[in-house]
């Protein structure tokens, strides 16, 4: 995978790819990092890149000009999907960044100021993705959050087991996990957990999966029946744990105590 990061403060995004196992994943060639920086384009001696929006209002907006000669420089047949990181773009979630990852190379355009000038998305930009309902002050922080949730599927960046039960596979949030030791204060590590028996283990978690996920995200399970995501095994717990009610999209709810 290829990641082709226009930014107007590169030093943000290259210090990600230079730490930890985004580091390994480069220097064993899995990954390929490509920095551009958009004030190089800049037409005048002072490096502009934003000017007033038509029509007034507040802030700056990013130079037409200098972003179309920075993508030019970037953008061949070859190339992959140009993404402009945007708050009024299309959510981002685990399944999306499962499709971005089918790609080749992902030219990923970082914003600043008010943003960019509405032409370059009209002619260079194939997807507007948003990380979330809130507005940063910039796109390098978003660009990070999608390069972070899509190099780790790349193959061999990570072990395939890690991704298994992950949140959000198979419709489901993650178990509770513990590690050393045994007991921590007053809080014990779930004696199940201890046993060695794998099939208990395996159908504890699926029933901590299925009650966390009622609990914290009751819109993820309406959706996996919607569907028809879940195995027998899965809906029969969510109707065990009452998830067969009708939920609100949000808000928590509780649970029926485990038996
Ligand atoms: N005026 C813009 C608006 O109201 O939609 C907000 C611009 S924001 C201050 C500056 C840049 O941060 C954007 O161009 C974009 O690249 C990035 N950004 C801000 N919030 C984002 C979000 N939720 N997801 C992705 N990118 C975001």
């Amino acid at each position: 995978m290829k990641y082709t990061v226009l930014s107007l403060f590169p030093e943000i995004i290259d210090i990600y790819f230079a730490s930890s196992i985004m580091a390994k994943a480069v220097s064993r060639g899995i990954v390929e990092y490509r920095p551009v920086n958009i004030r190089d384009f800049a037409l005048d001696k002072h490096h502009t890149c934003d000017d007033a929006p038509y029509g007034g209002g507040a802030g700056m907006l990013m130079l037409p000009e200098v972003l179309g000669k920075a993508l030019e420089s970037v953008i061949s047949a070859a190339s992959g999907r140009v993404i402009y990181l945007s708050p009024g773009g299309r959510p981002f979630t685990q399944d999306l960044a499962k499709e971005l990852v089918r790609e080749e190379e992902l030219i990923l355009l970082c914003g600043r100021y008010e943003g960019i000038d509405q032409r370059i998305i009209d002619s260079y930009v194939d997807d507007e993705i948003s990380i979330g309902d809130y507005v940063l002050s910039s796109g390098e922080v978003a660009a990070l959050a999608l390069i972070d949730a899509t190099y780790r599927l790349v193959d061999r960046v990570i072990t395939s087991e890690s991704l298994e039960e992950e949140s959000f596979s198979g419709g489901l949030l993650e178990y509770p996990q513990y590690t050393r030791p045994e007991i921590y204060g007053t809080l014990q590590v779930p004696e199940v957990l201890l046993s060695g028996h794998h099939e208990n283990i395996r159908r504890w978690r699926l029933r901590k999966r299925v009650e966390k996920t009622l609990s914290l995200r009751p819109d993820l399970i309406r959706r996996g029946k919607e569907s028809g995501l879940f195995d027998g095994e899965t809906r029969k717990l969510i109707q065990e744990l009452g998830g067969d009610r009708d939920e609100r999209d949000t808000g928590h709810r509780s649970l029926p105590d485990e038996g």
